[in-house]
């Protein structure tokens, strides 16, 4: 038995037959200690609904409700996983609510219902081939700030590193002007690959994101986008040249942003991004 008296992940997954699938991105926790710890720089807790994405054999799930979350709310596409995850649906009555489904297709507010007025919280292991799907759909939502108070997820340390990039460096991008324009991020810790059955090849890595509100004249996220995309999908030219993609002449778009025609896309900090989308949206009226 371990410390929450139910039995060690390793039983679970054998019981259950849970041969780990690369097609769900299955590659399981075993050490509720380090689960327990992730659940931590997830928190506050206590009066917190956690929305989790694939809980699996149900080891973050049970690091999330043995530290203390008030309820936990979590999707998963695997059917073999809801019936494994039904010992600890009894161990902790009332607070723990699994769903059998896409998390990519789900309204997680009509999921989560109620909220009795507790903050919500997502706190999930992404499967590998569909995690910066979710992170982009929950950073890219209409209403802003969202229906969360904090993201913590586990993801590849590639994908990490490209959300919290500053500029002039390798892995910055697209995503890491998105996922700062919208939140403060930054990395947590380092998970190796042999914490996981079975192993991936990579190292992976507990990134936090908090939403932060927009100045009142920040741009649409659409418009954002377009410039953020015209500019790094040719990252090694001029943004004189890279913008003309978007069908403008880029010279007064970016005299008018304050930014120099000669620069390129990794040079440009997210205000200098939000400066040029304000002027690009003003020129399409
Ligand atoms: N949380 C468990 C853990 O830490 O050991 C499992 C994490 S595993 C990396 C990813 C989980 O997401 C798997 O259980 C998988 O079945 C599930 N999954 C994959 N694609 C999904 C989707 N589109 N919607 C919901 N769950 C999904």
């Amino acid at each position: 038995m371990t410390k929450d008296g139910l039995p060690p992940l390793r039983d679970v997954i054998a019981a259950y037959g849970l041969s780990a699938q690369k097609s769900l991105g299955q590659n399981f926790l075993t050490d509720l200690n380090l689960t327990s710890r992730i659940a931590r720089t997830a928190g506050p807790l206590e009066k917190s609904i956690i929305y989790e994405v694939g809980p699996g054999p149900g080891a973050l799930t049970r690091g999330l409700l043995m530290s203390g979350a008030a309820k936990v709310v979590a999707v998963e596409k695997d059917a073999r996983c809801i019936d494994a995850l039904k010992d600890v649906q009894a161990a902790y009555p009332g607070r723990l609510d699994v769903v059998e489904a896409d998390a990519l297709m789900v309204d997680e507010m009509s999921l989560i219902g109620d909220t009795k007025g507790f903050d919500i919280r997502i706190a999930s292991n992404l499967p590998y081939n569909v995690g910066t799907a979710l992170l982009l759909k929950w950073l890219t939502l209409d209403t802003w700030t969202p229906w969360y108070k904090s993201m913590t997820l586990m993801l590849q340390k590639e994908v990490g590193e490209r959300i919290i990039a500053q500029p002039r460096t390798k892995s910055y991008g697209r995503l890491s002007v998105i996922s700062q324009h919208r939140c403060r991020a930054g990395i947590a810790f380092d998970v190796p690959a042999r914490a996981f059955v079975p192993p991936p090849k990579v190292t992976s890595c507990i990134v936090r994101l908090e939403p932060q509100a927009h100045e009142t004249d920040s741009p649409p996220l659409p418009v954002l986008e377009k410039v953020t995309a015209a500019a790094f999908n040719m990252r090694r030219k001029m943004l004189r040249s890279s913008l003309k993609a978007l069908g403008q002449n880029p010279l007064p778009l970016l005299q008018a942003a304050n930014i120099s025609e000669t620069a390129r896309a990794e040079e440009l900090s997210i205000a200098d991004f939000c400066r040029l989308a304000q002027q690009y949206e003003a020129v399409l009226g």
